[in-house]
């Protein structure tokens, strides 16, 4: 027996035919920020196999806070790269892969595919989503986490098992999942949550049986601020936007938003599209142009909004640099065509 991993064979839930299962198994972790920095070092640790881990950023300052793989001398660098390096000191039985990419519809089924259990280790919700809705469509257990603040969620969605992310949540509610880079985050618990995420993927994997109970059917909630945690049942929706599809007919949209940049002209040509103005109230206050909707960039970030639905829509700011953050919440709300005003409201102003 590999003196490596015997502090968990000789549990009885693991044992050796455990281990051996995790050994043939493989992980792929979609995201290496703050979530996959505290499962990966246990996913490694307990012995999986392979494990692949795909993210585009690299390391800044404000991620030291939280993304315990890295230090000082990781700054700059690809987290994929510098997270595998760090992992494969941890245990250099276990192949690892990084890819410094993102995780797209492009690449998802391959990735997918090519492993026994994912782990959502990403920040945003248009990942989250696209990542739930692959792996309903390619049939894999998705050891689901998120952490806004103070607050955090995680479950295991199998949809051959259980719910799915969309039996949960139909659609992500704008500002739901705020981006790390724009709501605060407490570190340590970003770190109990991937954590828990590494405990059930090691489960999945060591006892396929349910011997032991995941999280499969059930969503934990821990709110850190007088550390109340819940675990309510999540029920498999028989109108479930995705799993209640057969799964050769689930689309997969693409993450990326699309956003096309339109002068005043074009604009005015538009039809059935819905006008909003992203700057903030007093920027709108004192001047907009006629008809446009007030929902300020802030408030789309923080939850406060609530987007009219619609399927086109024109946005603009100042001056345009507002309109992309803006925008993903405008695809989340269900626009499938989202405009920006080139040169933003001066240049319709000079148009006019
Ligand atoms: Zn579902």
């Amino acid at each position: 027996m590999n003196e490596r991993y015997a502090k968990q064979t000789i549990l009885p839930e693991i044992g050796p035919a455990g281990q051996a299962r995790l050994g043939a198994s493989s992980v792929l972790c979609v995201g290496a920020g703050g979530l996959g920095c505290a499962s990966l070092p246990y996913l490694v640790g307990a012995g999986v196999g392979r494990v692949t881990i795909i993210d585009a950023d690299v390391v800044d300052r404000t991620n030291l806070q939280r993304q315990v793989l890295f230090g000082e001398a990781s700054l700059g660098q690809p987290k994929a790269a510098a997270a595998a390096a760090r992992l494969t000191d941890l245990n250099p039985m276990v192949e690892i892969e990084a890819l410094e990419q993102r995780f797209n519809a492009g690449n998802a089924e391959a990735l997918i595919r090519g492993h026994d259990v994912i782990v959502d280790g990403s920040d945003n919700y248009a990942t989250k989503y696209l990542l739930a809705d692959a792996c309903v469509k390619f049939d894999r257990p998705l050891v689901y986490g998120s952490v806004t603040g103070m607050e955090a969620m995680a479950t295991v969605f199998h949809a051959r098992r259980g719910p799915c992310l969309r039996c949960l949540f139909p659609q992500a509610p704008t500002g739901w999942v705020p981006n790390c880079a724009e709501a605060g985050v407490l570190g340590p618990l970003v770190g109990m949550t991937g954590s828990l995420q590494a405990a059930e993927a090691v489960k999945l994997l060591a006892s396929p049986d349910g011997a032991m109970n995941t999280l499969i059917g059930r969503l934990w909630i821990m709110d850190i601020r007088d550390t109340r945690q819940q675990i309510i049942a999540v029920r498999k929706r028989p109108d479930c936007p995705v799993c209640s599809q057969a799964p050769s007919t689930i689309e997969l949209l693409a993450d990326d938003v699309e956003v096309r940049e339109i002068g005043p002209r074009e604009a005015h040509e538009l039809p059935d599209c819905r006008l909003f103005d992203v700057r903030e109230p007093d920027e709108y206050a004192a001047g907009h142009i006629p008809g446009a909707i007030s929902l300020p960039l802030s408030t789309l970030q923080d939850g406060q909004a609530r987007i009219p639905s619609g399927t086109r829509c024109l946005i603009y700011c100042e001056s345009g640099a507002r309109c992309r953050p803006a925008a993903v919440h405008f695809k989340a709300a269900g626009y499938r065509e989202i405009f920006s005003l080139r040169g933003g409201r001066k240049a319709w102003q000079a148009a006019a």
